[in-house]
């Protein structure tokens, strides 16, 4: 990958970066195809990253579909697929910099939910932000906090890459695309789309309700059937803090996870601005 980056950037040309954790589907070729847009060269990476997998059980069932993301990627017009081997992300031998400081961003939600999950996957960017180095950076709005982590580890590096936002990709029935999907039984997956449903009624009561009692409302609807929320919280789009008040802010999202079975299922929507 090294020599032929090299020549396209000797070229000139610009880069977009589409880092991913394979198992690819729509979602994932929404940010392949919006980096065609507005760059001359898209590298995805497939990278399963150990270190944000706080669950050993999780990281070993994680799916994994070399041959047909490939022909995905070809299909969709990707230029260069980069799929290392954990030694080569982490060297032994290689002197990792100190963990940016990520504050109170990778604390509520995921952060509090899976411990460490955040470090690593902060861990993990900046290291294929080295070895790619794009110009811009195409993360997706599916993983909400994550996408605002990076955003500040880029502002506090003084990284000269542009991070860009994708809209999350649905499947007709609104459940979020994901590659932990494939995972459910028929049965769950008929009840997943619950999770769209209810964020979605939290974004009719914006100028009815309090967001806390959103939130708890949403809590008893998602504790059905074998469904388990972790949480369910509304917050303030640019700092994560939990918002008292919609009036409070220009920037309102409403995040979730919830656990079906042991697969865990995140989703997030904008109730406010954007
Ligand atoms: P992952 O392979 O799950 O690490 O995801 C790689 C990138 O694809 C991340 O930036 C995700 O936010 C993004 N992504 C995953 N699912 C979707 C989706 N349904 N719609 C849009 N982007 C997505």
């Amino acid at each position: 990958m090294a020599l032929e980056l090299a020549l396209h950037k000797a070229e000139g040309k610009t880069v977009g970066f589409v880092p991913t954790m394979g198992a690819l589907h729509e979602g994932h070729l929404s940010l392949i195809r919006r980096a065609k847009k507005e760059t001359d060269v898209v590298v995805c990476s497939i990278f399963i990253n150990p270190s944000q997998f706080n669950d050993a059980s999780d990281l070993e069932k994680y799916p994994r579909t070399p041959a047909q993301d490939t022909a995905l990627l070809l299909d969709v017009g990707c230029d260069i697929l980069y799929m290392p081997a954990v030694e080569e992300v982490y060297p032994p031998l290689l002197k990792l910099p100190a963990p940016p400081d990520l504050g109170y961003l990778a604390k509520p939600m995921e952060g509090a939910h899976r411990p460490g999950h955040f470090e690593g996957m902060a861990q993990v960017v900046r290291r294929l932000l080295d070895i790619v180095n794009p110009e811009k950076l195409f993360m997706g709005q599916k993983d909400f906090q994550q996408f605002t982590i990076v955003r500040h580890m880029l502002y506090q590096l003084k990284s000269k890459v542009e991070i860009v936002l994708c809209p999350i990709v649905r499947e007709a029935d609104g459940l979020a695309m994901s590659s932990r999907n494939v995972r459910l039984t028929p049965e769950q997956r008929q009840l997943a789309p619950l999770i769209f449903k209810i964020l979605s009624g939290a974004k009719e009561k914006v100028h009815s309700h309090f967001p806390k009692d959103i939130m708890r409302e949403a809590l008893e609807q998602l504790s059905v059937h074998g469904m388990v929320p972790e949480y369910f919280d509304i917050v303030d789009g640019h700092s994560l803090e939990p918002l008292d008040l919609f009036e409070d802010t220009d920037y309102a999202v409403a995040c979730t996870a919830v656990n079906l079975g042991g697969i865990r299922l995140i989703d997030n929507l904008i109730l406010k601005g954007g």
